[in-house]
């Protein structure tokens, strides 16, 4: 299992995900950021915004999954 925070997958706070797949945690702060973004929080409704931008464009959100997927890569295993 690794660790990461929200902040660190394109989110807004420092809540921690745990998941043995990069895959399960991208999975995971989706859905975190959806339950915020659904009560109305700013940092997150902006974070989904910037999150869209990106995914407008698949070059750019492929990039950032490979950016995303090497730094999960580098984390130690828990
Ligand atoms: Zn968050």
């Amino acid at each position: 299992m690794k660790t990461m925070t929200c902040k660190q997958l394109g989110g807004a706070c420092d809540e921690k995900f745990r998941a043995a797949t990069f895959k399960d945690m991208t999975n995971m702060s989706r859905n975190h950021r959806m339950k915020m973004a659904q009560q109305q929080d700013i940092p997150h409704l902006e974070a989904m915004d910037a999150m869209r931008d990106l995914m407008k464009t698949s070059k750019l959100m492929q990039e950032w999954m490979i950016e995303k997927q090497a730094v999960f890569d580098a984390l130690p295993e828990e």
